[in-house]
């Protein structure tokens, strides 16, 4: 008899895919057997069935690396666990590059396997040709070779991961399809389906490209769109061994693997195609998508000059699948901001084979544990912004989404689709002094200024690109006279009530009570004291505090506070970012500006660092707080938007004779790396503590209030640090660092920076990193030793530094007396 359609579940999950077989998996091994898989189709009908299997390791990041390096771990030991085999295969990868500077990147990809304990070596043409024989090695100027890397058959893989599941003693139901779901106080309770209605504790999609639509039932915004993604398998004349490694050319787009005897020939091209999800008919299961030659011209063309004998080969299937992609290439995982318990795996980019393994252990362990166990940030949903769900900007973005895997990852590299979003009420100014514009969450913002007969556009590369001596110019100018960033797009909420203070105190890790006026630096805390967010917070009244955050954190901080608010607190929240103008005006003679344009008294003892006035400024008024983030005396300017212009207008007219020059982001953030101003989500992360990150000035365990984390970091105390951050300084001026480089101390790995820039002033790369050390290291230890840090497979020598090199003694930033 078949088993009665469950009426309750402690989790269910809708779509069985890999990501849900996978998170089903992992759910029963820690113990949660009370899960149900729900699949409108059957096992892996949807985009999972069509995957070419390719199982790389070596990411961008140190999560994303982690996550992969656990797959290759898992695909191998599932057959011999679950009985079912996978077609895991461990052949190895071949990323080769046909330009140097696509060696140049593949060197520091090489360097970072490193860190990341992924084995990975550079190969000359000539290896490269020994490891794949079908190959021109005169198209090569070289490459490198990650002998962990495999492949996989996607369905069996996933049948495994089922399996696995079901010995566990989660059930999988096939024909049943999620309609729709049921809420209450904020929270999901319900599944709805064709077949009835299973009550839940926890709801998990992992619907795939379909993901959006499911999420659309629940009022859950999952910013993914489909696009149409592509692989051939040809016959070819030549017995091709099976340990044949897979040949990734990024530079043609293209990557080729040995398939059951083929050769399988897979795009990654420029300019995809976004499919509307409304094109596919409501039953696409095991479905393909018509083929298109003309798409798949340029990679075949590409594939051809590399491996020759593929002119003549007769093409056995083309493959034409949908795949989901995301605004900003990254994945869709974690608690929706919108519904309690109401988790989403989606959007994974044409990488959910690889990482299936990683998603489905960490959202399993988030599930059981209630928080992330490690630092998923860069892929958390919390981190989209609300006008992300837009259907054409997602339309318009998946056209460059998918070649991006492909892309050169060059530094600073912008997107160029689905621009502009946002502009801030200065963009016309500032493009009038020729800005050159980048974008961060929709907003388009003045990174750097050409001269005058400039074209304001980058030229990428891996040395100085072609703004560079502008933006020296721009750093001098805040150094030695006075600078002007317009900071609009900084997020921006006010938190007012009774309650204000004793919620903030519960969430900030400094102290709150504070008086009217004070402007606080401070970090909100996960429970094993992890930086969830940096932020400055202004006390504006008894019972109103203004938040004020990165723009490209701002829709997280926010779903942080309102999640961690007390259900009965007297207090409101409002997010007023689009209010309000910012104008930082910064540097040695920033005062005197000022002075001219306002009335307000603004020496050192009438306006102290970290204090906040409302002044009046030409014919406005506003808010100035004395802070910084470039290491000057300076103020940031808070005006109502429509008067921004205008007061833009008058700081420009009377800066003049002052030396007031516009500055944008790279100047921002070269004079911030030299002051050692950190930088979430590069220098500080939800993996990171404050003690460990040097911020433990910015905590109050004094204060009486418990807050967030408070207890992980007495504990850490107690213990003592095992990491902890410190600056570098190049030795020569040549060496640009960016972040993630290997770190050696007494030519021993100890570390990877996490973020780096060109500190004109000092006329070397500065950097920071997480540096491993041993009990009781004091200053000395950090300091007395030598450093190298490895870019692109070569080593220079550094130094290092708890303290930053620019103006360790804070003495430009306080002392500047009148
Ligand atoms: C041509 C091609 C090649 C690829 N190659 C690779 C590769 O080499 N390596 C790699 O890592 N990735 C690759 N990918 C990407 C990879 O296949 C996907 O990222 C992955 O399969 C996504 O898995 P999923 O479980 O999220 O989605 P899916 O497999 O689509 O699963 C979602 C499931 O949800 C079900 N569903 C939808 N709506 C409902 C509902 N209302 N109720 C119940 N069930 C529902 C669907 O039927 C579907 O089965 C490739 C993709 C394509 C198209």
């Amino acid at each position: 008899m078949s088993e009665a359609f469950p009426t309750q579940s402690q989790v269910v999950i809708v779509g069985g895919g890999i990501i849900g077989c996978s998170i089903a998996y992992h759910l029963a091994k820690l113990g949660r057997k009370d899960v149900v898989i729900l699949e409108r189709g059957s096992l892996t009908c949807g985009t999972t069935w069509h995957a070419a299997g390719l199982v790389m390791q070596l990411r961008a990041t140190h999560t994303m690396t982690e996550l992969c390096r656990y797959g290759v771990r898992l695909f191998a030991a599932l057959k011999d666990e679950t009985g079912q085999d996978t077609g895991f295969k461990q052949n190895g990868s071949l990323p080769i590059a046909r330009t140097p500077e696509r060696l140049a990147e593949i060197a520091r990809i090489t360097s970072l396997g490193k860190v990341f304990d992924v084995e990975a070596h550079m190969l000359s043409p000539a290896e490269i040709k020994s490891h794949f024989p079908l190959l021109d090695e005169g198209k090569l100027v070289g490459g490198a070779c990650i002998p962990g890397d495999g492949q996989t058959t996607s369905i069996d893989t996933t049948m495994a991961l089922a399996r696995g599941a079901r010995q566990g003693g989660v059930r999988i139901i096939e024909n049943a399809c999620a309609t729709g779901f049921e809420t209450a106080n904020g929270a999901v309770t319900a599944v709805i389906t064709d077949r009835g209605t299973i009550k839940c504790e926890t709801l998990v999609n992992c619907a795939g490209i379909w993901a959006r639509k499911i999420g659309r039932m629940a009022g859950v915004n999952v910013p993914l769109y489909a696009a149409e993604h592509m692989y051939v398998t040809a016959e070819v004349d030549a017995s091709i061994p099976a340990d044949l490694p897979i040949l990734r050319d990024t530079d043609g787009y293209v990557y080729v693997k040995e398939d059951a005897g083929k050769l399988l020939i897979g795009a990654f091209e420029p300019n995809a195609k976004p499919l509307p999800l409304s094109s596919l008919p409501e039953k696409f299961e095991f479905g393909e998508l018509q083929e298109d030659w003309d798409q798949f011209e340029l990679p075949m063309t590409r594939a051809i000059e590399m491996i020759p004998m593929l002119e003549n080969a007769g093409i056995r299937h083309f493959m034409n699948g949908p795949e989901s992609f995301t605004p900003d290439n990254r994945f869709i995982v974690g608690e929706a901001p919108e519904l309690r318990n109401y988790y989403v795996a989606a959007g994974f980019n044409s990488q959910g084979i690889l990482s299936a393994a990683g998603v489905g252990r960490v959202l399993a362990e988030w599930i059981v544990e209630g928080q992330a166990t490690m630092d998923l940030s860069e892929i958390d949903i919390a981190r989209f912004h609300h006008f992300q769900i837009n259907r054409r900007y997602l339309h318009d973005r998946t056209s460059e989404s998918l070649g991006l895997l492909y892309a050169m990852h060059w530094p600073h590299r912008q997107f160029e689709t689905a621009r502009p979003v946002r502009e801030t009420p200065l963009h016309n100014r500032l493009a009038g002094y020729n800005a050159c514009f980048g974008e961060a969450a929709g907003w388009e913002r003045a990174n750097w200024y050409a001269p005058e007969g400039v074209e304001p556009k980058y030229e990428y590369s891996y040395q100085r690109q072609n703004w560079f001596d502008y933006v020296g110019e721009e750093h001098k100018a805040v150094r030695q006279r006075v600078g002007m960033f317009d900071l609009s797009s900084f997020g921006k909420t006010v938190i007012q009530g009774r309650d204000a203070e004793s919620q903030l105190q519960s969430i900030c890790a400094a102290d709150m009570a504070v008086p009217v006026g004070r402007v606080t630096y401070t970090q909100f805390l996960n429970q094993r004291g992890g930086i969830e967010a940096d932020l400055t917070v202004t006390r504006l009244a008894e019972d109103k505090f203004m938040v004020v955050t990165a723009a490209a954190s701002q829709g997280r901080d926010y779903n942080w506070i309102r999640r961690h608010l007390d259900d009965n607190a007297f207090v409101t929240m409002e997010d007023i970012t689009s209010a309000y103008g910012v104008l930082s005006v910064m540097g040695p003679n920033s005062r005197q500006l000022l002075s001219r344009l306002s009335d307000t008294d603004f020496s050192n003892q009438s306006f102290p660092f970290g204090t906040c006035q409302e002044i009046e400024i030409g014919y406005a008024r506003a808010y100035a707080l004395r802070i910084t983030y470039v290491g000057e005396l300076g103020w940031e300017l808070y005006l109502p938007t429509e008067f921004t212009g205008p007061i833009f207008d008058l700081l420009m007219a009377e800066g003049a004779d002052l030396g007031l020059r516009l500055a944008g982001y790279h100047a921002l953030d070269s004079l911030r790396s030299e002051k050692g101003y950190r930088h979430w989500g590069h220098d500080i992360s939800p993996a990171d503590t404050p003690l460990e990150a040097g911020l433990g000035f910015a905590v109050s365990l004094k204060k009486n209030s418990d807050f967030i984390g408070r207890k992980a970091l007495e504990r850490q105390k107690e213990i003592g640090l095992k990491r902890r951050l410190v600056h570098f300084l190049m030795d020569h001026a040549d060496p640009i660092l960016l972040h993630d480089e290997p770190v050696f101390r007494n030519g021993e790995l100890v570390g990877m920076t996490t973020s780096g820039s060109f500190g004109y002033s000092l006329g070397r790369s500065v950097g920071m990193g997480y540096i491993n050390m041993p009990e009781g290291a004091d200053k000395a230890w950090f300091e007395e030793a030598s450093y190298d840090i490895e870019l692109s497979g070569e080593r220079f020598a550094a130094r290092a530094s708890v303290r930053p090199f620019f103006d360790p003694a804070n003495e430009r930033v306080k002392c500047q007396a009148i």
